[in-house]
């Protein structure tokens, strides 16, 4: 990392939004992207999203990128009880809080200056739940939070365009199964009615049908990678 910039480890939620905030500190910040998304509905879904990340190398910006291991039963965990609430609602607060804690604790533990997340970028998310969980993190980590709000300034408009040029895939569900359930219900006027399986059996799945690979124990680190990918 270079000497006069600040290490940042931005927790990313997908590519779309990683693009406009990647450019955005690029100037001011080392920037190690931490893909850590436990509360997507499936695995194969969740390395949809992190290998769009590997596109981000055309804005031609030194970057990091750290894909954390998926791990569907953290997610489970942390929304218990509040799964058919809606997007919006306290189980969204629950997930924010499981993935900046995560991001929070991991830059602690490896000597980052700050942390922050792409999530503000989307005008569905509530970036006040997002500043508050950070701001307390900040506290209890003695790690500063970076708390912008990324649409602002035309930041999720320049998501759309860089989306476009970069020909990132773009989802149209926020994640979990449930906003999977209440889109397609939305769509059908209907109530929503969401399933989930094991983590176990969906990385089962996945290996049998996708013969990808999905790591257990620590966390899988393609920092190197993607530091030869985005060397110009
Ligand atoms: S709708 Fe999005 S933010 Fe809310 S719980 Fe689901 S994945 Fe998390």
């Amino acid at each position: 990392m270079s000497e006069k910039k600040s290490s940042l480890l931005m927790h990313s939620c997908c590519a779309p939004c990683s693009s406009a905030v990647l450019e955005r500190l690029a100037d001011n910040f080392d920037i190690t992207i931490y893909y850590y998304n436990p509360n997507i509905d499936t695995p194969l879904e969740f390395m949809r999203r992190a290998e769009e990340l590997s596109k981000l190398d055309k804005l031609g910006i030194k970057y990091d990128v750290i894909i954390e291991e998926y791990i569907s039963s953290e997610y489970d965990e942390a929304v218990k009880g509040l799964e058919n609430l809606g997007e919006g609602s306290q189980r969204c607060y629950e997930c924010y809080k499981l993935r900046l804690r995560k991001t929070a604790e991991f830059a602690s533990k490896n000597g980052y200056k700050c942390f922050t997340t792409t999530l503000s970028v989307s005008p569905y998310k509530k970036v006040e739940w997002l500043h508050d969980i950070g701001r307390e993190l900040e506290k209890e980590f003695g790690i500063k939070y970076l708390d912008e709000d990324f649409k602002k300034q035309g930041g999720y408009q320049r998501s759309l365009e860089l989306s476009k040029d970069l020909k990132l895939y773009r989802q149209n569900y926020c994640g979990c199964v449930y906003s999977k359930a209440e889109l397609i219900a939305r769509r059908h006027c209907e109530k929503p009615k969401a399933t989930k399986q094991s983590s176990t059996d969906m990385n089962h799945e996945l290996r049998r049908t996708n013969n990808a690979s999905i790591t257990s124990g620590s966390p899988r680190c393609a920092r190197d990678d993607a530091t030869k990918r985005s060397k110009r």
